[in-house]
């Protein structure tokens, strides 16, 4: 493995600016703790948490990479764009994420509405107990109230029975378009990289089709290795990765302590014959 591999990178990971449970500090903290040795914040839309995570990281001497992680619809379906090595004072970026965010509490109380004919009284109100961020409300935080409140025994519970299609409190979201979220990191100096590709429905076809799209809008890198993969997973996509020219990332998606499967900076290596997208930062 060379040197660049062996590096512990971890570039995917959220804060209570977004649907994490540690502030950006903490976070950073953890993530020294954790052996992390380049570190990406990429809250889910915002932006909001890296001037302090990035303080954070200069005061115990850890490389920090400015981060966000755009939500997208494509072909009806969510996918999430990793944004690396941005400047979050680019204004088109800014603007972008502010239309991205804009939709999401009045989706909020529409799910409240559903969960309520359930016979689920009061989510909106136990979600927002949650958030740390009254701008960024998430599915996660009425996850979290709805174990909290004795409705379900485990967040992973909550995404079998509930807030996922056809099931209560789901509501279908118009996110970002694909070429949009691309150009606003890429406005920003940014790297784009697609998000946990295992967690998509799309049949081979749809698949390429995506990664067509991104690539053509711009995209440079694909994650490799992350907590939502299998073995098997990762090496599907050191292939695409490889197939389709796209450098590689590593990332825990960490939110939280007790809910992560993977620790902060516990993600295995990338497969030795990709590009890790890390290069550009050191
Ligand atoms: P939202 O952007 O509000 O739709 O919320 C999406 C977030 O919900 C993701 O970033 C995850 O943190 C969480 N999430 C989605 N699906 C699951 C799942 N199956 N298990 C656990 N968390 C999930
Ligand atoms: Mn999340
Ligand atoms: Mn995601
Ligand atoms: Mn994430």
């Amino acid at each position: 493995m060379t040197r660049l591999q062996a590096l512990n990178a971890d570039l995917h990971a959220h804060s209570t600016v977004s649907d994490g449970t540690l502030a950006p500090p903490a976070l950073v903290h953890l993530a020294a703790q954790r052996g992390v040795e380049l570190f990406a914040l990429t809250d889910h839309d915002e932006i909001g948490g890296l001037a302090a995570a990035q303080q954070a990281a200069r005061d115990i001497g850890l490389r920090f990479v400015p981060g966000v992680e755009i939500s997208v619809t494509f072909a009806g379906q969510t996918v999430h764009v990793v944004g690396l090595g941005i400047d979050a004072g680019c204004a088109e970026l800014v603007a972008g994420l502010a239309r991205v965010r804009a939709g999401r509490l009045q989706r909020a109380q529409e799910m409240a509405a559903q969960l309520a004919r359930v016979g689920i009284e009061g989510a909106l109100e136990g979600a927002l107990a949650f958030a740390g961020n009254l701008n960024l409300l998430s599915r996660t935080h009425f996850a979290r109230w709805l174990v909290a409140s004795g409705h379900c025994g485990s967040v992973r519970e909550v995404f079998c029975r509930y807030l996922v299609a056809g099931k209560p409190g789901y509501v279908p979201h118009r996110w970002a378009d694909l070429a949009d979220a691309v150009g606003w990191i890429r406005a920003a100096g940014g790297v784009a990289v697609l998000a946990h590709p295992g967690r998509y429905k799309f049949d081979e076809a749809g698949f390429d089709a995506l990664l067509v799209a991104f690539r053509e809008a711009g995209g440079e890198a694909i994650e490799v290795a992350t907590s939502n993969h299998d073995a098997e997973q990762q090496r599907r996509f050191a292939r695409v990765a490889r197939a389709f020219g796209l450098e590689a990332s590593r990332g825990s998606d960490f939110h939280d302590p007790a809910e992560a499967h993977t620790p902060l900076g516990g993600i295995c290596a990338l497969p030795q014959e990709l590009t890790p997208v890390w290069h550009r930062f050191l």
